[in-house]
């Protein structure tokens, strides 16, 4: 699990991040609310601990942006404040945060929110089916149609759509899709994933489909659907 810190106050990332790590959660951080919008894009996280009050664009606009962008609305959001006020506790999660922490608070405070916010998360994803471009893929019974049609995909094939529906429209790049489908310890050629993607679109698209599976040159693959 990923897990981005949006902290201007160096001495106080450095505390989240050296915590974070010490529960085997991978961090970045980023120091002010473009950084932050920057580092989302290039590398979505799993979650985002962000600070309400930053110099450039304010915790507050950052959450706003996540929940307009398709690709990040889902990511959940954890907010800072040294404000401990009801009307910003409304305001921080009318802005769509998941969850809010005033400062001071422990670190192992955070962490408890930081599992709990995970798992409602997981439980939400997992309960709903993912429905994108006329795919609909039930993560509960493993099952995936398109147009009412049954697909049946390989487990890795399975695990590919899961990560390109997840984010319709995002490029991933061949490596990042390693990472992410074949998970970051094991050594593939990258040349792996054209092979995986051939099957996944095989299976994906009968005759006269449209391919829903773009390929971006020398940029790697995204998952398209019709009206994007
Ligand atoms: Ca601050």
């Amino acid at each position: 699990m990923r897990i981005l810190i949006v902290e201007d106050e160096a001495p106080l990332a450095e505390i989240l991040r050296y915590n974070l790590e010490d529960e085997q959660f991978e961090t970045a951080v980023a120091r002010d609310g473009l950084e932050a919008l920057i580092a989302l894009d290039e590398q979505p996280p799993d979650l985002v601990v962000l600070d309400w009050m930053l110099p450039e664009l304010s915790g507050l606009e950052v959450c706003r942006t996540m929940r307009r962008k398709p690709e990040l609305r889902n990511i959940p959001v954890i907010m800072l404040t040294a404000r401990s006020e009801e009307d910003d506790r409304v305001r921080g999660l009318d802005a769509g945060a998941d969850d809010y922490l005033a400062k001071p608070f422990s670190p192992r405070e955070l962490v408890a929110r930081i599992r709990a916010v995970l798992r409602r998360a997981g439980n939400r994803l997992d309960a709903e089916p993912l429905c994108v471009g006329g795919v609909e893929m039930d993560l509960e019974q493993h099952r995936v149609r398109r147009g009412g049609r049954e697909i049946t995909l390989a487990p890795t094939e399975y695990r590919l759509l899961k990560v390109l529906m997840d984010r319709p429209g995002r490029v991933y790049s061949r490596e990042q899709l390693l990472d992410l489908v074949w998970g970051r310890d094991i050594y593939i050629e990258p040349r792996t994933v054209d092979v995986h993607v051939r099957r996944l679109r095989k299976a994906l698209n009968a005759v006269g489909d449209r391919d829903l599976i773009r390929t971006v040159r020398s940029a790697g693959y995204a998952f398209e659907p019709a009206n994007a």
